[in-house]
């Protein structure tokens, strides 16, 4: 399994880009930084797009990428939970913004959208697909994605601590969690659901205390302002539990 991220960040700037993962070439997670970092073939070559939560920075390329394979006579499919579809419907894939992919072109539309269900898992071009609750501002799901040789990981989507009900249900070898800001912002952190270094530290904890091993760690989301602190934050969480946390960024691909 080769995970590749696209996007790392929360801001978008010439030198960071919006949350988006990519699997194997075919499988994305979250769209904030699709189609500024694949070429249109690439972009031809996603089988699905799964969405942990409906904020803009993680739907924003919906329409795009959806422009550029309706132009290509090329479909795509995409998977939510039912928040993140009315939401979707209600403000973005209405007609009023934009076209409304989901109904165009009236035979044949360019996207086909699925509701997923919370801890009901699903195969999705190949790969079993778990979604499990987060604890963010709106409903969010972070997802459990097993390659079909077996290997695991798992992407948190937006969260802020409290996970001991989510670690329960999963098992990755890789671990993709946010961190958005620094230790400094931690009751900013808590109040709008994100993680702070020394947060994830006690959710790694929580996490060894249940399953007994802790998964190589990798994280995205990072205010770019802030990412030297956290940096720093991480490395002294990472030797505490003696544990790979590494900072996550554009380009990167990890490969289980
Ligand atoms: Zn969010
Ligand atoms: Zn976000």
């Amino acid at each position: 399994m080769n995970v590749h991220l696209l996007g790392a960040h929360e801001c978008e700037s010439q030198n960071s880009k919006l949350i988006s993962l990519l699997i194997d070439d075919v499988l994305a997670i979250d769209a904030g930084g699709l189609t500024s970092s694949l070429s249109l073939p690439a972009q031809q070559k996603i089988k699905a797009i799964l969405l942990t939560h409906q904020h803009y920075d993680h739907i924003r390329d919906i329409p795009a990428i959806a422009m550029n394979l309706y132009l290509a006579e090329a479909r795509i499919n995409i998977y939510a939970t039912s928040p993140v579809y009315d939401a979707l419907t209600a403000h973005l894939l209405n007609d009023k913004l934009y076209r409304n992919f989901l109904e165009q072109p009236p035979e044949k539309p360019t996207i086909k959208f699925t509701i997923i269900e919370p801890l009901k898992p699903q195969q999705i071009s190949g790969y079993s697909v778990l979604a499990v609750k987060v604890n963010h501002s709106v409903p969010t799901v972070g997802y459990q994605i097993t390659s079909p040789d077996g290997k695991t990981v798992f992407y948190t989507g937006d969260t802020g601590p409290g996970l001991t009900n989510c670690w329960e249900h999963v098992s990755p070898r890789l671990l993709i969690t946010e961190i958005t800001a620094s230790n400094r912002y931690e009751d900013f952190a808590r109040e709008a659901g994100h993680l702070t270094p020394s947060l994830l530290k006690q959710e790694l904890i929580s996490f060894r205390k249940l399953k007994g091993y802790l998964p190589q760690v990798v994280t995205v989301h990072m205010n770019p302002r802030l990412e030297k602190e956290i940096e720093a934050e991480i490395a002294d969480v990472s030797s505490a539990l003696d544990n790979s946390i590494t900072l996550g960024y554009e380009g990167m691909q990890l490969d289980l």
